[in-house]
């Protein structure tokens, strides 16, 4: 069966892994990063390297981003050479970044004005799903958009989650992620509560593990105690993401008091350095602060 181009914008961390399971997938692909290099195993895998998102645009009728931030994204939309130029109607184009909802519903009103379709469709897991198409995806957008789409993504993430219009998957996956962060830096916490009274971290996870508590997020622990959390979803990353959440928050007039608690800690984190450390770095970082590991 031949399968259909698709053109991909940002090879970053999670980008290029993405991109190779379409590669793998059989999908032909023309790809564009702005630092060109990280364009190089795809291409060295089959991929075609576009010198423009616009002629990324231009080869394929899906078109699917993998950018930073909300900045990002505008930059590859715009000027002569930028994606909205290429796009109208018969194409799609679906942002996979993370970049909040208000962000992601201008992007769709802009794209959406060419006659092209939209989706917002962020993600939950990092390197390791990203690799093997086990991503969870939020979904937003128009049902003809989605359904256009269905099979792409599922290679992607076997797990699709509707979110509703075009933004809400964004506002959706913020809410992930103040979680995952919340739950980081309850394990620094709970942690360093049960080591400072001299029980050992295994009977701490095991406790953790045994009930109601239960997460993977725990089975990160041996990591943290060595000191080698794999670098997955940077520091900086997960402040630019509490930033969405504060801003979201205060658009409703909401009260998130642990989470400003939380989100001072990554800033801080952030501040000390750290920025380019995996995010569970920071239940180490609070390990250290309270001399937990002294032994
Ligand atoms: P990354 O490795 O830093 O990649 C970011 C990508 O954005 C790179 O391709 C980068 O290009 C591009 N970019 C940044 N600023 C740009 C600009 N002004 N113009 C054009 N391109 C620009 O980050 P990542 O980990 O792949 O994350 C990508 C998105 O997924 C983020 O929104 C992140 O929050 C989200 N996410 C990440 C994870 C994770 O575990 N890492 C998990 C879920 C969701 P250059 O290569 O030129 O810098």
């Amino acid at each position: 069966m031949t399968r259909e181009t698709i053109g991909f914008l940002g090879t970053g961390l999670m980008g290029s892994r993405m991109a190779g399971r379409l590669l793998d997938a059989g999908h032909p692909l023309v790809v564009w990063n702005r630092s060109r290099e990280k364009t190089e195993p795809l291409v060295s895998r089959g991929a075609r390297r576009a010198d423009s998102p616009r002629e990324v645009g231009e080869a394929a009728e899906v078109t699917i981003s993998m950018l930073l931030d909300e900045d990002a994204l505008r930059a590859i939309l715009e000027g002569e050479d930028g994606l909205l130029a290429a796009l109208g109607p018969g194409r799609t184009h679906v942002d996979m970044s993370t970049i909040g909802a208000e962000a992601s519903r201008a992007a769709a009103e802009r794209i959406e004005k060419t006659g092209a379709g939209f989706l917002d469709c962020p993600v939950l897991g990092s390197i390791g799903p990203a690799e093997k198409g086990e991503l969870i995806l939020f979904v937003g957008g128009r049902d003809e958009v989605v359904d256009r789409c269905d099979g792409i993504l599922s290679i992607l993430g076997a797990k699709r989650v509707r979110a509703g219009a075009a933004g809400q998957a964004n506002g959706l996956k913020i809410v992930a992620n103040m979680m995952l962060a919340r739950m980081v830096e309850a394990l620094g916490e709970a942690l360093s509560l049960g080591m400072g009274q001299g029980i050992p971290a295994d009977t701490i996870h095991e406790m953790l593990q045994a009930g109601a508590l239960a997460s993977p997020m725990w089975d990160r622990k041996d990591k943290i105690l060595a000191g080698e959390p794999p670098l997955h979803f940077p520091i900086a990353h997960m402040c630019k993401d509490l930033r969405l959440v504060s801003e979201s928050a205060n658009r409703s007039s909401l009260r998130l008091p642990a989470h400003d608690a939380v989100q001072g800690l990554f800033e801080e984190a952030d501040r000390a350095g750290h920025g380019s450390m995996d995010y569970s770095w920071l239940a180490r970082w609070i390990l250290e602060q309270n001399g937990a590991l002294d032994d």
